[in-house]
């Protein structure tokens, strides 16, 4: 199978040919038509699985369908992670799968400065990419704007309730927009991570690959 039969834009399977991926892996078979149909997810993946560009993909998708009526950035799709390191590198798959595509990923993380990642943010930014922490500073001091808000995407859920991130993660779910699509993706599942997804996720689908 290829991208394209999946229902991504031909733009975006442009990009994934380039980087020489032939045909998507079992998790981005499953996940990208849901994704793309706007509905809620709960996906058990490892690392390595291709759980990245599994929900990357789709969601770029969503960005260039919306930029065709209202061209602007907003904030459309934000990406919780644990880590730094990880917001990083999520940040860079959404760079990579839209390069030349007109759609901004910023990253947000503790640890470096507020001031670079505000001025980054005021460049524009579709897809904003954080930790929980730092996107909680942002929203306290109201630096973002998070009303046209889509999509939340909870990277590694596990490793983040097991991080202690679970106060936290409530705290900014009540800022966002309750009518949103939720995806959750997590390499475990036990009872503190299905009783987390439950107040998250409306009649999701559910894949484990
Ligand atoms: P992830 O599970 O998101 O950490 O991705 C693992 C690795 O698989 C990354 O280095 C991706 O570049 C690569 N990858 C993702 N999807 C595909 C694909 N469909 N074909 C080939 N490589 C892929």
């Amino acid at each position: 199978m290829h991208f394209i039969e999946l229902g991504l834009l031909p733009e975006i399977t442009e990009n994934t040919d380039a980087l020489g991926y032939q045909a998507p892996t079992p998790i981005q078979e499953k996940a990208i038509p849901i994704i793309l149909e706007k509905k809620d997810l709960m996906a058990g993946a490892q690392t390595g699985t291709g759980k990245t560009a599994a929900f990357a993909l789709p969601l770029i998708h969503n960005v260039l369908l919306r930029k065709k009526t209202q061209p602007e950035s907003v904030i459309q799709t934000l990406v919780l992670t644990p880590t730094r390191e990880l917001a990083l590198q999520v940040h860079e798959s959404f760079e990579r799968y839209s390069q030349s595509l007109n759609v901004r990923s910023v990253a947000a993380y503790g640890g470096a400065s507020l001031n670079v990642q505000i001025k980054s943010l005021k460049q524009g930014c579709d897809i904003l990419v954080a930790t929980p922490g730092r996107l909680l500073e942002l929203l306290m001091k109201e630096l973002i704007d998070i009303s046209s808000l889509q999509t939340l995407v909870l990277d590694e859920a596990d490793r983040m309730l097991d991080m202690g991130f679970i106060v936290d993660i409530k705290r900014i779910l009540k800022k966002l927009p309750s009518s949103r699509q939720t995806l959750f993706f997590s390499a475990t599942f036990n009872d503190d991570i299905f009783t987390l997804s439950k107040t998250l996720l409306n009649a999701p689908e559910l894949i484990e690959v």
